[in-house]
């Protein structure tokens, strides 16, 4: 085995001679280390792959001694919520190419580490450090909706998820009985047993037609009744009436009822829901059961933008300005009830 030795200003034969390495970093790993040693003069030369070597073993040593994370493990959790490094490095708020370092072997400190494992063993904690970043904008809402999705499919914590949607949902919905709501006390429990009933009778029902089923029975309780029968508040949109602020959105999510399903086709990404098809519906009045079967009847074998026209005919609709809420007051002359 031959190497430049710096002392004899040649290349020279060397030997390699095994030495203790007691700790590394104020950890005890108890090893070795081979040395490279010039058979003329004595002196320890440096030999790249020799001291490679040594270093892959003395840190995987000291990894497993103070209970450091593997490059692995960091790869590992941003492929369960399908993240980049770039976003994961914001989320944990460190600096900019740690994570990229850290996966490409560097050890980290073990504060940092410790840091990290406890939300690789903890999904509750790493999505509360999800939202804190996301609120103070570290990530942006596309990375949020991704990483909060993606944790959906994972049993430990869909309860809380679940649960988040149900409290947003509820925060923005839950108001007093008045002309926007049709006097109706909003009532989460009640809309999914709806939404699933309505999905049991109507194939392929996608999230836009469902927002017009659920007014269309909205307004016509309002107008035969006085009040309407989900509590919902809607507001106008470009292709017709939808649940204010989104909430559709979380609505669609929930799945103790039915399953939201997206898909792609040609004219773009459709969300359809499918009946679980254990709705509850004895919460309803006979007369509501009715109502809500006439609209579904009347509207089941008609085409999105179909359903879209028929909303846009209703005085709801046309007297009120873009983004506002739709006044109750409207029902009182309906095309669909002619
Ligand atoms: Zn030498």
């Amino acid at each position: 085995m031959k190497e430049y030795c710096p002392y004899c200003k040649k290349e020279v034969d060397y030997k390699i001679e095994k030495r203790d390495v007691k700790e590394f970093k104020g950890i005890e790993i108890n090893t070795y280390e081979n040395v490279a040693v010039c058979r003329e003069c004595h002196q320890d030369l440096y030999v790249n792959e020799i001291e490679e070597k040594n270093n892959e073993r003395i840190y995987e040593l000291y990894r497993e001694k103070a209970n450091i994370i593997k490059p692995q493990d960091i790869v590992n959790l941003r492929e369960k919520y399908d993240i980049s490094q770039r976003e994961l490095t914001a989320i944990l708020g460190f600096g900019k190419m740690t994570i990229n370092r850290y996966e490409r072997g560097c050890v980290p400190t073990k504060s940092q580490s410790d840091y990290i494992r406890l939300l690789i063993d903890n999904d509750n904690k790493f999505i509360e450090k999800v939202k804190e970043s996301y609120e103070n904008g570290s990530i942006n809402d596309k990375t949020y909706e991704r990483i909060v999705s993606t944790n959906i499919e994972n049993e430990i914590s869909k309860d809380d998820i679940q649960d988040m949607y149900r409290r947003v949902i509820n925060n923005s919905l839950r108001l007093k009985p008045n002309i926007f709501n049709g006097y109706k006390e909003f009532d989460l429990e009640l809309v999914e047993n709806i939404i699933s009933y309505i999905s049991s009778k109507v194939s392929n029902l996608t999230i836009t037609s469902l927002n017009k089923y659920l007014w269309f029975i909205d307004i016509l309780s309002f107008n035969q009744r006085g009040v309407s029968i989900t509590g919902l508040t809607y507001q106008k949109q470009q292709y017709g009436p939808t649940i204010i602020d989104q909430r559709y959105k979380e609505i669609s999510l929930l799945d103790d009822k039915y399953i939201r399903n997206d898909y792609e086709d040609e004219s773009g990404t459709k969300t359809i829901i499918t009946s679980k098809k254990n709705f509850d519906l004895s919460k309803l009045k006979d007369t509501e059961i009715e109502i809500i079967n006439k609209i579904i009847k009347l509207l089941k074998n008609k085409k999105v933008t179909d359903i879209s026209n028929m909303s846009h005919e209703e005085e709801g609709w046309k007297k009120t300005k873009k983004i506002d809420e739709i006044s109750f007051e409207y029902a009182m002359n309906l095309k669909i009830n002619q």
